[in-house]
């Protein structure tokens, strides 16, 4: 009988999933262990399908290729938005592939901070993206009020996580505006959105959320919990490219407030290219798009949405779980006890982490994961302590899970890592 610990158990796994199809339509990196698309999502053959047939049409069209395309590449930002609002549970006008995260980030923060009054702080946490940061700092600037005093931080009490009271605690009548991510990027906790969302707009603040982060691995609801605005990159859990075109949503009662900071691609579409001096938003999330959608960045995304909305998105969560529940029992088991000496840094329960696993270690985290990349593991080291390790449904086996403790366990017995400098690449 094998053991919960041999890799035939995770064998057995492997021939139960009902997702094990998917992973041949994508490219698997030769000769390794991927397990970094919560960083960089791989590349599909659908994704490459359609941006293969955006080169050609660029070839083949030239500017007709705005309006002749097979898909017409004037809409194609408001197309692949539709798409992908299952995903997040929005009407098909509330999403819009366009900018990129920290962009959109300033387009939707610059709207929805509105200070008056009393009310002139932003509500934000210490655990948080450094880009989403430095853009709420600018914000709060542009708005003429001082970083250091109104951008309030939640604290973290362990240094890995939150907890919703704290940052419901300091929901006060000071805060204009709350801006938090879905999943924390280290240690993968998952916020109670919901919960979030319901005591914000009871104390009459809006609330917006990243979720780079929880996109394409964890079902979201945004109408259902009321979710002002939101915004997520399509690289990581949505194999779009890497700095593919990425999403917003704004929830379609805020359809009437004009955005801040506009362009030519917000306006009505069918006036756009009257060339009025006077902009008049188009009454959808489309209205937030500034430029010409960059094509090339964005054609992807109709193959790539198609794979995940083909496997589904409450299977991709159901698989994800499994995947990483697999991975903190077999931590739990063989890689917690010296001389192995790593802690489970993301929370316990799978309902409350996203789609990646963080692995603690007080010393040569950073050495171990290069050790790991020597053998073929792409996983990825976070400062100070962190490797994190992304087992994705769609393209993951739990075979490959099972191997990379047993990569862990031999480079800290054969003290593999000693091997490598302690220096960092630039992209870790
Ligand atoms: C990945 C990520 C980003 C990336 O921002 P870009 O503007 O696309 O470079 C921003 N915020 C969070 C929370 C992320 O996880």
């Amino acid at each position: 009988m094998a053991t919960n610990l041999e890799r035939a158990r995770a064998e057995a796994l492997d021939r139960a999933d009902p997702l094990a199809g998917m992973r041949e339509r994508f490219f698997l990196p030769e000769g390794a262990l991927y397990l970094n698309g919560n960083s960089l999502g791989l590349l599909s053959r659908g994704a490459e399908e359609s941006l293969a047939r955006s080169l050609a049409e660029w070839r083949e069209l030239g500017v007709r290729g705005w309006l002749e395309a097979e898909e017409p590449w004037f809409y194609l930002a408001e197309r692949t938005g539709a798409m992908a609002a299952p995903l997040v549970g929005a009407e098909p006008d509330e999403v819009v592939l366009t900018g990129t995260t920290t962009v959109n980030i300033h387009a939707l923060v610059s709207t929805f901070f509105q200070p008056s009054g009393r009310r002139g702080k932003i509500l934000a946490d210490e655990l948080d993206f450094p880009s989403d940061i430095y853009a709420l700092r600018d914000q709060l600037r542009l708005a003429g009020r001082d970083p250091d005093a109104d951008l309030v931080l939640t604290p973290s009490r362990d240094g890995r996580t939150l907890d919703e009271d704290d940052i419901i605690e300091r929901m006060t009548d000071e805060v204009a505006l709350c801006f938090l991510p879905s999943a924390l990027y280290r240690s993968g906790q998952l916020l109670d959105m919901e919960r979030l969302t319901r005591e914000a707009h009871r104390r009459g603040i809006p609330i917006g959320f990243d979720c780079a982060h929880s996109v394409g691995a964890v079902p979201h609801r945004f109408d259902d919990w009321g979710v002002d605005f939101a915004v997520w990159c399509s690289y990581k859990y949505l194999n779009g490219g890497p700095g593919a075109s990425a999403f917003l949503y704004v929830n379609r009662r805020h359809f009437q407030r004009a955005p801040r900071i506009t362009g030519w691609f917000g306006c009505t579409k069918e006036r756009q290219f009257d060339m009025s001096l006077e902009f008049e938003p188009h009454p959808a999330a489309g209205q937030w798009q500034i430029s010409s959608p960059g094509i090339l960045g964005s054609a992807s995304l109709e193959g790539a949405l198609a794979l995940t909305l083909e496997a589904g998105i409450d299977r991709i969560r159901a698989k994800s779980s499994a995947l990483t529940s697999y991975l903190v029992e077999l931590a739990d088991a063989r890689l917690t006890h010296a001389p192995y000496a790593f802690r489970v840094a993301s929370p316990r329960a799978p309902e409350r982490r996203t789609g990646h696993i963080a692995l603690e270690r007080d010393r040569d985290a950073q050495r171990i994961s290069a050790a790991l990349r020597g053998r073929g593991v792409v996983s990825d080291f976070r400062p100070p302590d962190v490797i994190r390790f992304a087992p994705v449904a769609l393209y993951n086996t739990f075979t490959e899970v099972w191997q990379t403790v047993q990569h862990l366990v031999e480079i800290i017995d054969g003290r593999e890592f000693e091997r490598y400098g302690a220096e960092r690449a630039v992209v870790p």
